[in-house]
């Protein structure tokens, strides 16, 4: 168990890929915060720090009601911590899975329209997220959306590429033709993202679904047309259908600019 001065330590509540998430609350305030920690082997490779670093720095620049507040950040001898609020809530993915199954249009639209304010809004900061998932989109009881995990984020302006290690570590679903490719990303790679996560909202899976071979996942993603969602889920609307089609288009230029 991680320790931390003025941060009582309540239990672990996830482990990504660079670290373990935990739940806390100030010793004086009270406030309960969640802690991303740098995994304890990784504190001394140069690469994984500048990478948690870097996050700090990108999510601080960032205050939208939809995005999870980032409030300190520590350097330790023995660790990197990242201090957020904490959302008292559910991902996404477990959202779809455990509560609703396909979301009816009616609450769907709500939802997915704050998920596009949180993203516009770091787009207008020139930033792209890289890494839209539901996994990354936990929902609170109240229904409202925070956008979580900045860990590859990017300035637009500076980015060449998948060139970050561990890049492709998790699930590759959501992952654009130009970033399975290791092509230069933009704001459009977050919109082919934000078009699969409309497509498992609405038909309540992800596409590639039954496929547990990630290879074969990039080889469909750059090869083969993106799923029918009317397939999956015959009683979607036209409307929907057509806004999951354009987003998740193979070649940039064909999907939404903004
Ligand atoms: P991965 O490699 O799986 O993407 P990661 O190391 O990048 O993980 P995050 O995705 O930022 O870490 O967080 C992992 C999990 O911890 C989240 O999916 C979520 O369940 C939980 N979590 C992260 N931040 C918060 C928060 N502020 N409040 C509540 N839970 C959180």
């Amino acid at each position: 168990m991680i320790k931390l001065s003025n941060y009582k330590i309540i239990k672990k509540i996830a482990s990504g890929g660079m670290g373990d998430v935990y739940l806390a609350e100030h010793e004086h305030l009270g406030n309960k915060v969640a802690i991303k920690s740098l995994h304890a082997n990784l504190v001394h490779d140069e690469s994984f720090r500048k990478r948690f670093i870097t996050e700090a720095k990108t999510h601080h620049k960032l205050s939208h009601p939809n995005i999870v507040k980032l409030l300190d950040f520590q350097i330790q001898e023995h660790g990197l911590f990242l201090i957020m609020e904490y959302v008292e809530g559910k991902q996404l993915n477990d959202y779809i899975t455990k509560v609703t199954g396909p979301i009816p249009e009616k609450k769907l639209i709500p939802l997915f329209l704050q998920i596009l304010s949180a993203i516009e809004y770091a787009h207008s900061k020139k930033l792209i997220h890289r890494d839209i998932k539901p996994a990354n989109i936990l929902i609170t009881k109240e229904e409202k959306v925070k956008v979580i995990d900045f860990g590859i984020a990017k300035q637009s302006a500076e980015d060449h590429g998948l060139t970050l290690a561990g890049q492709q570590v998790g699930t590759v679903s959501y992952m654009s033709p130009e970033q399975v490719n290791a092509e230069t990303v933009d704001i459009l790679t977050d919109i082919y993202s934000l078009g699969v996560t409309l497509f498992q909202m609405a038909v309540g899976k992800s596409p590639y679904d039954e496929v547990t071979n990630a290879f074969k996942i990039q080889l469909k993603i750059v090869n083969e047309p993106f799923p029918n969602a009317r397939d999956v889920y015959p009683s979607i609307s036209d409307k929907l259908l057509a806004i999951i089609e354009k987003a998740t288009q193979k070649k940039k230029t064909d999907r939404y600019k903004n």
